[in-house]
C-alpha cells in the first residue's frame, strides 16, 4: 500500500502510475488515482495491478495536479468500489489514505448520521466529514484540520479540492508519508523511491502534521495550527 501525489506542469497522470509501480513491491490488492485538471476531477480506479489501473486511465485526460493510492484491504472487500480515492457526496472533495480509522464507526453514527455512504471503508468517513464542515462554512484547510482531530488511528492522506487543483492537502499520523521538491512542481509519495522519477530532494513529516502542497511552495504546520519549518535532505537511492 502506498501513496503518491503530483503537482506541477507537467501531465500529472503518467508520474502517478510510474510512482505507484515503484510502490508495488509494498502489496496491495487493489489501485486508483484522481487528476484535477479544467474540467474537474477525473477518478479512476481498479481491482488488481497497475498494469490494469494503466489500461483505464484515460489518455485525453490532461491534468498538472493528481493523487493516486494502492489499496491493502482493511475495512470493505477488495474491489473498485472500495478502491481509493474516495469522494463526498457532493464529489467536490477527492482523498486517499493509507493505515486504519479505529473509530470510524463512531465517527460514522455521530457525525455522518445523514450521509449516504458508497464504500465499505473506514476511510470514506474523513473526505466526508472534510465535506460536511466545508459546507457548514469552514475553509478546507480548516476542515482537513478540523476532521484530522477526531480521527484515531494511523493516516496517511492526500486530499483534492475541486475548487482549489492548485493545492494538494497532505497529512499523516502513524503511516509513511514524506514531501518531495521540485523546480516549479512538488510531490508527495510513501517512500522516496516512488518519486525519485523527478526529485531526489525530500522533507520528512512528523506524526501529527499536514502539509498545504502547491507547485511552488509547500507549507508544515501541526493540526493545532503551529507552524513548522524543516530543512530538504537528499535521498540517496538508485531510482
Ligand atoms: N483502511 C483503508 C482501507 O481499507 C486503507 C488501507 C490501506 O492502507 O491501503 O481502504
Amino acid at each position: 500500500c502506498g501513496i503518491v501525489g503530483y503537482i506541477g506542469e507537467l501531465d500529472a497522470k503518467e508520474i502517478l502510475l510510474r510512482g505507484l509501480e515503484k510502490l508495488e513491491y509494498r502489496g496491495y490488492d487493489s489501485a486508483g488515482i484522481a487528476v484535477a485538471g479544467e474540467e474537474g476531477v477525473s477518478l479512476f480506479k481498479s481491482k488488481g495491478r497497475i498494469a490494469d489501473l494503466r489500461i483505464i486511465v484515460d489518455d485525453s485526460t490532461e491534468a498538472q495536479t493528481g493523487i493516486g493510492h494502492t489499496r491493502w484491504a482493511t475495512h470493505g472487500v477488495p474491489n473498485v468500489k472500495n478502491a481509493h480515492p474516495h469522494q463526498d457526496v457532493s464529489g467536490r472533495f477527492t482523498l486517499v489514505h493509507n493505515g486504519v480509522i479505529e473509530n470510524y464507526e463512531k465517527l460514522r453514527r455521530q457525525e455522518l448520521a445523514d450521509v449516504q455512504l458508497v464504500s465499505d471503508t473506514d476511510t470514506e468517513i474523513i473526505v466526508q466529514l472534510i465535506a460536511k464542515f466545508v459546507f457548514e462554512g469552514m475553509t478546507t484547510e480548516e476542515a482537513f484540520a478540523e476532521a484530522l482531530g477526531m480521527l484515531h488511528g494511523s493516516y496517511a492522506i492526500a486530499l483534492l479540492d475541486e475548487e482549489e487543483p492548485d493545492t494538494i492537502f497532505v497529512a499523516k499520523n502513524k503511516s509513511p508519508l514524506l514531501v518531495g521538491l521540485g523546480e516549479g512542481f512538488n510531490v508527495v509519495a510513501s517512500d522516496a523511491m516512488a518519486m525519485l522519477q523527478v526529485t531526489d530532494q525530500f522533507v520528512e513529516l512528523h506524526d501529527g502534521e499536514m502539509v498545504i502542497v502547491t507547485k511552488d511552495n509547500v507549507r508544515i504546520r501541526t493540526i493545532s495550527g503551529e507552524t513548522v519549518s524543516r530543512e530538504a535532505y537528499t535521498a540517496e537511492l538508485d531510482a
